[in-house]
């Protein structure tokens, strides 16, 4: 079966004012849906087909530039609608605020090295917050719609975390401001999801 645009879970105005509704609608309906459209007309007829997303994305070929590129895409989306939320989103706290505490010596420890990353990442791509078996946590970032799934991305573990720094995701509302954009993004996480996949990834 071919890959689906999944629904939001909420409303495009939801998140504001942190994220904008229209920014929403076209990063929804217009970025995500074109990435699941190429990924499916990428992998039809061949022997990816029917192979679910990590497994495509783990053992890619990474001069496969329309998988790369709408595999990634495809998937970070996915993650990047679970993970933040206009309520209910619980705090950081338990297994996962114990290995954050261990990396980064704190929450705000751990905010200001993710907010580094996504503000360094020059041009488009993503900064993530990484599980390890065994526990450990670690936070990096990776251009375009590469992700740590990918052989050789320099960048390791499964993403619990991910933030979409290409400017789509922000411009509308946020020109030029990136900092302002990934502030307020910190305030939108659903810590409950973040967790919850954390204790599954380990
Ligand atoms: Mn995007």
């Amino acid at each position: 079966m071919a890959f689906q645009l999944p629904d939001l879970g909420y409303a495009y105005d939801a998140l504001e004012p942190a994220i904008d509704a229209r920014t929403m609608e076209i990063h929804h309906t217009k970025h995500h849906n074109g990435y699941t459209t190429k990924l499916n007309n990428a992998i039809a007829g061949t022997d990816l087909e029917g192979k679910s997303i990590e497994e495509i994305l783990s053992s890619l070929d990474m001069t496969n530039g329309a998988v790369r590129n709408n595999g990634g895409g495809y998937y970070n989306h996915c993650l990047y609608w679970e993970i933040i939320a206009p309520e209910n989103r619980g705090r950081i706290s338990g297994p996962l605020a114990d290995a954050v505490n261990a990396a980064y010596g704190s929450y705000d420890g751990f905010k200001d090295a993710f907010s580094k990353a996504a503000a360094t990442r020059f041009g488009s791509g993503w900064a993530w917050l990484c599980a390890h078996e065994g526990g450990k946590v670690e936070i990096c970032s990776t251009a375009n719609q590469d992700n740590p799934l990918m052989p050789g991305i320099g960048c390791g573990g499964t993403p619990i975390l991910g933030i979409d720094v290409w400017e789509h995701a922000y411009y509308l509302n946020y020109q030029n401001r990136r900092p302002d954009y990934i502030s307020a993004f910190l305030g939108i996480i659903n810590w409950n999801v973040v967790e919850a996949k954390y204790e599954s990834s380990i």
